[in-house]
């Protein structure tokens, strides 16, 4: 099935890892051009690099930049529509959560949490607004957390400020309903990728391979699937609220959590 997005352009914060990177190659396979940024330089390369040999260059582009700071975002966005000519579908994915309680959260800690989960979604929306504005099948897919609706203790900081962008996408999808932009956003239960990646690092049993950990945690954390979620599953609900194929969908949310969530 085809998404209908052939020659259409994407923006996709934090595209260099993980589910920013798998939709990205999901959306050039579907014919799309897309840009995705990213902090850093050296991530960025590796994986345009991963993608040049299937996907034209011409239908790529990157660039450094850190979403929650507003001049960077500015110019990447300039530059992909000076690059494309237009920009018809955002993808706020860009981000990571922060491991930490009541106890441990500092002020300090809430002020940076409350401001990457709202910035790094009004930062990109305010820059690419213009431009969706002018397309037939204007988008906005942020991804947002399970954590939203079902808020964990040892995450209660991103639990709180996922609440708060899950609130926030619903408002911004009621303002752009009348330029025909329409905004969604993904659920996530837990997917193996760069914050994963990271976590099993610092695992304490250095002896238990990467396949172990991961089962182990699905298992721990009763995942009724049995598993962690794929970037690429991920990847494919974000790209279906991106396109045409959910034309008539918006305020809307997709749970991708292997069945975690049990509330109605
Ligand atoms: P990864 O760490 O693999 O990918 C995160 C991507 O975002 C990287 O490309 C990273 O690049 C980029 N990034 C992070 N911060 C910024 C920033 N300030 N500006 C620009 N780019 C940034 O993790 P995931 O694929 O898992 O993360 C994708 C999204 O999914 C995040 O918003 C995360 O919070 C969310 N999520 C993931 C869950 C999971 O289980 N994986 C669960 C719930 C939510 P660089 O570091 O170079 O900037």
């Amino acid at each position: 099935m085809s998404f209908l997005i052939e020659d259409k352009v994407a923006v996709v914060t934090g595209g260099s890892s993980g589910i920013g990177l798998e939709t990205v190659r999901l959306l050039l396979q579907h014919g799309a051009k897309v840009a995705w940024c990213g902090r850093d330089v050296s991530r960025l390369q590796a994986s345009m690099e991963s993608l040049a040999a299937e996907y034209s260059a011409e239908d790529m582009y990157i660039q450094q930049c850190d979403v929650l700071d507003k001049a960077s975002v500015h110019r990447f966005i300039g530059t992909t529509a000076a690059t494309f000519g237009q920009i018809d579908m955002l993808i706020n994915n860009a981000g990571q959560g922060m491991v930490a309680d009541f106890e441990s959260t500092q002020d300090e800690d809430w002020l940076s949490e409350v401001q990457l989960k709202y910035f790094s979604v009004l930062n990109p929306v305010r820059c690419v607004l213009p431009y969706l504005r002018k397309s037939t099948i204007a988008s906005v897919s942020n991804v947002n957390s399970l954590l939203a609706l079902k808020p964990e203790t040892h995450m209660i900081a991103t639990s709180a400020a996922r609440a708060g962008l899950l609130n926030l996408s619903k408002n911004l999808a009621h303002e752009f309903i009348k330029d025909g932009v329409r905004v969604n956003s993904i659920l996530i239960g837990m997917v193996e990728s760069g914050q994963w990646q990271r976590r099993y690092q610092n695992r304490s049993d250095l002896e238990q391979s990467w396949e172990d950990w991961i089962a182990g945690i699905a298992q721990k954390r009763g995942i009724p699937m049995g598993r962690l979620g794929k970037p690429v599953e991920a990847a494919r609900a974000l790209v279906f609220l991106a396109s045409p194929l959910s034309s008539y969908t918006t305020g809307s949310v997709i749970d991708v959590s292997g069945g975690f969530s049990k509330e109605i």
